[in-house]
């Protein structure tokens, strides 16, 4: 297979995944319908998208690296349990994001990092199934 279409497939699945994955975790889904891939191949494409602004990776203080499609700037939601990132749908969220870009207009803002680190509902509830039974 052509490495360009490799790369172009590498950015689709990206992009189609809203679940933030890891290099390993799109490795993983890449494979079904490329046996041939490697994971090196899939790291070094991953560096290049990132540092040209094709995709956004999302550095956690010595956690793996996760990577997204989605290069708006928009909050991420971080759990501390299962370590799931996920996008935010809030309107005020979005109001005050834009409000912090406009503080400072003299700078072309590019990237924010808003992130907020806490427990996700999914693992709220098993937490609480937990203390129940
Ligand atoms: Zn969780
Ligand atoms: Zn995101």
């Amino acid at each position: 297979m052509k490495r360009s279409v490799q790369r172009e497939a590498i950015l689709d699945e990206l992009r189609s995944m809203t679940s933030h994955p890891t290099a390993e975790e799109l490795y993983n889904r890449l494979l079904v319908t490329m046996p041939n891939l490697s994971i090196a191949t899939v790291y070094r494409n991953l560096e290049q998208f990132s540092q040209a602004g094709l995709v956004l990776k999302l550095d956690c203080g010595g956690e793996l690296k996760r990577f997204d499609g989605n290069v708006n700037i928009h909050p991420h939601l971080r759990c501390s349990t299962c370590g799931a990132v996920s996008d935010m749908e809030n309107s005020k969220l979005d109001k005050l994001q834009d409000e912090l870009i406009k503080l400072l207009p003299e700078l072309e803002c590019r990237r924010l990092n808003l992130e907020f680190c806490g427990v996700c509902p999914e693992c709220q509830i098993t937490n609480q199934k937990e203390v129940t039974v």
